[in-house]
């Protein structure tokens, strides 16, 4: 008998085939519903367009989500992201953000120097959970420190159909003194293609001047 389950067990291998690294990390990764701090502002309901082209955001459709706030001189809260959009998979493709390998290993370092602290594995878990998705939407993933809402920050998220997806980059935010770090270590050149993101946006230019960030980590 026994034998005859080592040979099913067998067979079972011999009739598989090998995966593919994006097929390995789609069994790895958690879904949630759409938290309320994706919720389009204007609705007050979950993306269902794209904001560049205006296709539908259901099914399989893979797509990003960012609000920025700006905060403000007077330390009030604002009501509302100074910007959000919710940009499908293959308009943030057709943007063309081309970053260079010497920002990319900047970033990749700064990232990896943050992540590899006991502070960092003691705030964020490596396998994030439903119970995560509040730590990963009010703690700056470069700091560990809790989001100050009266200033500048960027809460962005990746989505698939009506679900988040939840991963150790997804949702993230990034606080005041995160970006500034972020800031740092951008040069120009990279900030100029991060910017392409408000291609999408129609912002007087003197607004543009002040922001401290454009767009998501496509890194
Ligand atoms: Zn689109």
């Amino acid at each position: 008998m026994e034998e005859n389950e080592h040979e099913q067990e067998n067979q079972d291998t011999r009739g598989g085939r090998e995966i593919s690294l994006d097929e390995f990390f789609e069994l790895l990764t958690e879904y949630t519903d759409v938290p309320p701090p994706f919720y389009e502002t204007e609705s007050g309901e979950p993306y269902q367009t794209c904001s560049k082209c205006g296709c539908s955001l259901d099914g399989e459709v893979e797509y990003f989500v960012e609000k920025h706030f700006a905060g403000n001189r007077a330390g009030e809260v604002p009501d509302k992201p100074y910007f959000e959009y919710a940009l499908c998979k293959s308009c943030i493709l057709g943007l063309g953000i081309e970053i260079s390998e010497e920002s990319r290993t900047k970033i990749r370092l700064l990232i990896e120097e943050v992540v590899n602290t006991d502070l960092f594995e003691k705030t964020f878990s490596m396998f994030p959970g439903q119970e995560d998705v509040d730590t990963q939407t009010t703690t700056c993933f470069l700091t560990c420190e809790p989001i100050d809402v009266s200033r500048e920050y960027t809460l962005y998220g990746h989505f698939k159909g009506d679900k988040m997806v939840l991963s150790s980059e997804s949702p993230r935010v990034i606080g005041a003194k995160g970006l500034e770090m972020f800031q740092q270590v951008l040069s120009k050149s990279t900030k100029d293609e991060m910017n392409k993101i408000f291609d999408i946006i129609d912002f007087p230019p003197e607004l543009m001047e002040e922001l401290k960030f454009g767009g998501p980590l496509l890194v």
